[in-house]
């Protein structure tokens, strides 16, 4: 069920499969409009669990759990795109779901996400399937070195991830991957990376925030930087391919498509995400709309917000221990820090970001 035109109105209940972070700053943006949320997931004290009227804590397969859960809320929607198609169907037949299955199959895997990138003219880095040793020896041929071989699917900040460079032997690389299905990409020598989230609710409305800067460390993104510092025509086509992926989809809700600037100032997506996204955190203090906002108001079909910015802001990810210097991010003038409530400071483990605020055209980037 893709579920009616006209809004679903506040007063309502949203039902968000996931209960991480994303789900979390959801739950309180929907707060703010004058929804409830439930959420569906199976960890214990989950950081959306904690700000949510309700949660079903169950595995993403269990049918009865799932069927109770749709039965509960007014339309569903997800902060985590890796749950099964099977259960992705059965809460289709008994509540809207947006995004629909098809946009988390698209996003589910990198080789039907590249196919489906380029079969609509949107460009990507080459690449090519692997499923063994022998068609790993055969792409290399083709796409050369360096390159990176990736699992197609569950793989996130560099999980599941090999860099073939000029030595690396290709058994090894094989090996990282567990015999799970891959795909070799050829490695971009990019400029920088940036990204654009983009919202459209069911008739139709988009608003797209701007591009944004984002650096990665050790595969997590460390910061993001609005806006991204690329030349204005940039900028533009960054926009006019966001659209353009998010009109193919059929998407209902939002979209975040990572992309690469090369050298040569040419645009490659990388993936795309059918959800809130961690560079669009800057949003919560830097624009007009917060992401979490927009995300709610597209779902039920509300108006869109605007998406200016009002603020250069510099997003960063506060990671296990980083979170000790909360008291004097809090004694920064131009900062707001926000928090997720993990007990547990894991090395690596997204704990907080802090958003740092400046006059507009302010940055250098
Ligand atoms: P991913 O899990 O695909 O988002 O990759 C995480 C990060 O690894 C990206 O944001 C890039 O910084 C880097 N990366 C992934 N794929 C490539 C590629 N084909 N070429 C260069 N860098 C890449």
């Amino acid at each position: 069920m893709n579920g009616p035109k006209t809004p679903i109105p506040p007063g309502s209940t949203i039902g968000i499969v996931g209960g991480g972070q994303l789900g979390r700053m959801t739950v309180l943006a929907a707060a703010n409009l004058g929804y409830h949320c439930h959420i569906f997931c199976p960890e214990e004290r989950a950081p959306a669990s904690k700000v949510a009227k309700q949660t079903t804590r169950a595995a993403y397969t269990d049918e009865k759990a799932l069927k109770e859960f749709a039965e509960s809320v007014d339309v569903v929607t997800f902060e985590f795109e890796n749950i099964p198609h099977e259960s992705v169907q059965l809460l289709t037949d008994l509540v809207p779901v947006r995004p629909s299955w098809r946009c988390l199959q698209i996003s589910q895997d990198r080789l039907i996400e590249k196919d489906f990138l380029n079969s609509i003219g949107v460009a990507t880095t080459p690449y090519k399937s692997v499923e063994s040793l022998g068609e790993l020896e055969d792409a290399v041929e083709l796409i050369g070195r360096p390159s990176v071989l990736k699992t197609t699917r569950m793989g996130y900040d560099g999980k599941g991830q090999a860099k073939i460079g000029p030595d690396t032997a290709l058994s090894d690389a094989w090996s990282a991957m567990d015999g799970a299905p891959s795909i070799l990409e050829a490695f971009v020598d990019f400029e920088r990376e940036i990204s654009v989230i983009i919202a459209r609710s069911p008739n139709g409305e988009m608003a797209a925030f701007e591009p944004v800067h984002n650096i990665h460390t050790n595969h997590i993104l460390d910061t993001t930087t609005a806006p991204a510092g690329i030349p204005d025509a940039l900028a533009k086509t960054a926009v006019t391919m966001a659209t353009r992926t998010a009109e193919e989809m059929g998407l209902i809700g939002l979209l975040a498509v990572e992309m690469f600037v090369t050298a040569d100032g040419l645009l490659m997506v990388n993936e795309v995400a059918p959800r809130p996204h961690n560079s669009g955190h800057w949003t919560m203090d830097g624009a007009m709309t917060s992401q979490f906002e927009q995300f709610v108001r597209a779902v039920c079909g509300l108006p869109l917000g605007k998406t200016e910015r009002l603020h250069d802001t510099v997003m960063t990810n506060l990671l296990g221990d980083d979170i000790e210097a909360w008291e004097d991010i809090l004694a920064e003038p131009n900062a707001r820090l926000h928090l997720y409530g993990k007990v547990e400071a894991r090395p690596g483990r997204k704990m907080g970001h802090v958003n740092r605020l400046y006059p507009i055209n302010g940055l250098k980037s």
